[in-house]
């Protein structure tokens, strides 16, 4: 006679999750970034800034005023008016230290060299802000999207060898331009 086959409990296949993308290096840097801007003090752009070597990160910064000063979320902005050349007129808010520039003093705080690292971003640096990632010896500028005022920016980086990406062709927009 012959043993009664032992009911098989079935088992749960393992999830392979066919909709996980994992993110590329690039992605996975530009996500931490948009994290880092989270804790910016002035709303006209909470940006962040990530500095990578060897896919390890280096520093991080954000849109704030010096360390010990008040904030633009608390007291406002300091607005200045810029006209330009062809008569144009741009606002910005001078009380912040961009998040690139806070990545880099940063590094200069910790005694960390940044030569040849790639610097994510979440617009295209300003101009101050490009030629002092040129001279800190960043080689590769990731930027999620583009600046309102970045042509000079782009020159420069050009000029100077400075590999830059866009990986979104729009500018990004915030009140008060
Ligand atoms: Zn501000
Ligand atoms: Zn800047």
């Amino acid at each position: 006679m012959k043993a009664k086959a032992k009911k098989q409990i079935k088992q749960p296949k393992p999830i392979k999750s066919p909709l996980y993308i994992r993110p590329s290096w690039d992605e996975y840097f530009l996500n931490i970034m948009k994290m880092v801007g989270g804790r910016a003090t002035c709303d006209r752009g909470r940006s962040g800034c990530v500095i990578v070597k060897n896919k390890h990160i280096l520093t991080t910064g954000y849109v704030g005023s010096p360390i010990g000063t008040s904030h633009c979320d608390e007291d406002g902005h300091e607005m200045h008016e810029v006209i330009h050349e062809d008569g144009t007129k741009s606002k910005h808010c001078i009380r912040t230290i961009h998040a690139e520039q806070n990545a880099i003093v940063q590094a200069a705080r910790m005694g960390i060299a940044l030569e040849g690292s790639t610097m994510y971003c979440n617009m295209l640096p300003c101009y101050v802000c490009a030629k002092m990632i040129i001279n800190a010896g960043i080689k590769r500028v990731v930027a999620n999207k583009d600046y309102h005022a970045s042509e000079k920016s782009k020159k420069i980086f050009k000029e100077a060898g400075i590999q830059c990406e866009l990986i979104h062709q729009e500018i990004e927009n915030y009140s008060n331009m």
